[in-house]
């Protein structure tokens, strides 16, 4: 078994090590782009060999595509092009909905299983891949009636070794809590961080005085804009509608401190804390 990533940065790179260590294949072949990023996956050991993506297409079993999702489409489309029917590609892409789209219609789709591992850190690029970055997280897999059964056996195959527990819904469901639950989090994080650096203009200040809860809440505002810009593009509906409820939520909270409303401003928090009933 041979599998190629395209892309090794955090998610491909991480995917590299904990498949290495679990002897899941017996090479490891990278596709990168800058030669920098290239270079480092090779002294890190986390690809075999840097090939490009003609070699990769001809001579890997299972191909991964770990690019940002603004590059994915047109790299799936390539590989779909150019795949033979015993071969499988998968892409860890944080939007699904516009990718499948993208490909409905190519003679080849049933080769394509469409997945996202919800794991991540605000790390990017090769020196930032993990081992067991992965291990007990939930991994999506969509729309499994269009891929061929063993297409969606080795990538089922795949996130087993790296110790994920898989669920499927389809692309539009999945986008959908994705926006509700991470993509929200990562704007909701940029913007107090911008909002922070904007008000407070003494930089010791924010050092001396982040606490833990600063800390933890503004740690996703770390995360690479070039790989998060695309998925919010990409996932713009289902972020709108968020984002409105999220702005209205905000100015409620003003108002409940501007005109004193003591006791609604409890309840708002006391409603707000049944979140711990669901993450403990
Ligand atoms: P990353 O650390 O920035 O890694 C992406 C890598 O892809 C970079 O090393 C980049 O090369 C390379 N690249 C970009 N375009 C390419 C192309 N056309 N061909 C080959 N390589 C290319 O990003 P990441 O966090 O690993 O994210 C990768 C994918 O995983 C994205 O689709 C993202 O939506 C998804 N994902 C991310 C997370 C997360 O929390 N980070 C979680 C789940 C899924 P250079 O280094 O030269 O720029």
């Amino acid at each position: 078994m041979k599998v190629a990533i395209f892309g090794i940065g955090l998610i491909g790179g991480s995917a590299a090590k904990d498949l290495r260590t679990a002897n899941f294949c017996t090479e490891i072949i990278g596709v990168g782009r800058s030669e920098a990023s290239n270079n480092k996956a090779l002294e890190l050991g986390l690809v075999d060999r840097i090939v490009s993506k003609e070699i990769a297409v001809q001579e890997a079993d299972v191909i991964i595509l770990t690019v940002p999702v603004n590059s994915l489409i047109q790299e799936l489309i390539f590989v779909l092009d150019n795949i033979q029917s015993h071969q499988t590609v998968t892409d860890m892409g944080s939007t699904k909905g516009i990718i499948i789209d993208a490909i409905k219609e190519h003679p080849n789709r049933k080769r394509y299983v469409a997945s996202h591992p919800m794991a991540g850190t605000e790390n990017s690029g090769p020196s930032a891949a993990i081992s067991n970055l992965f291990k007990n997280k939930i991994c999506i897999i969509c729309d499994k009636e269009n891929s061929d059964a063993d297409a969606i056996a080795n990538v089922e195959a795949l996130y087993n070794t790296l110790g994920m527990r898989i669920k499927y819904m389809d692309a539009h469901q999945h986008d959908m809590h994705a926006a509700y639950i991470s993509h929200i989090s990562h704007i909701s994080s940029f913007v107090l961080a911008a909002t922070v650096l904007e008000k407070e203009k003494d930089e010791a200040a924010i050092l001396e005085m982040a606490g833990g809860g600063f800390e933890s809440t503004v740690r996703l505002a770390k995360s690479s804009p070039e790989m998060w810009a695309p998925i919010f593009q990409q996932n713009k509906n289902y972020l709108l509608e968020v984002m409105d409820t999220y702005i209205e939520k905000m100015y409620h909270f003003r108002n409940l401190i501007n005109k004193n409303k003591d006791e609604e401003l409890l309840h708002f928090m006391q409603e707000a804390n049944e979140i711990r009933k669901i993450l403990k």
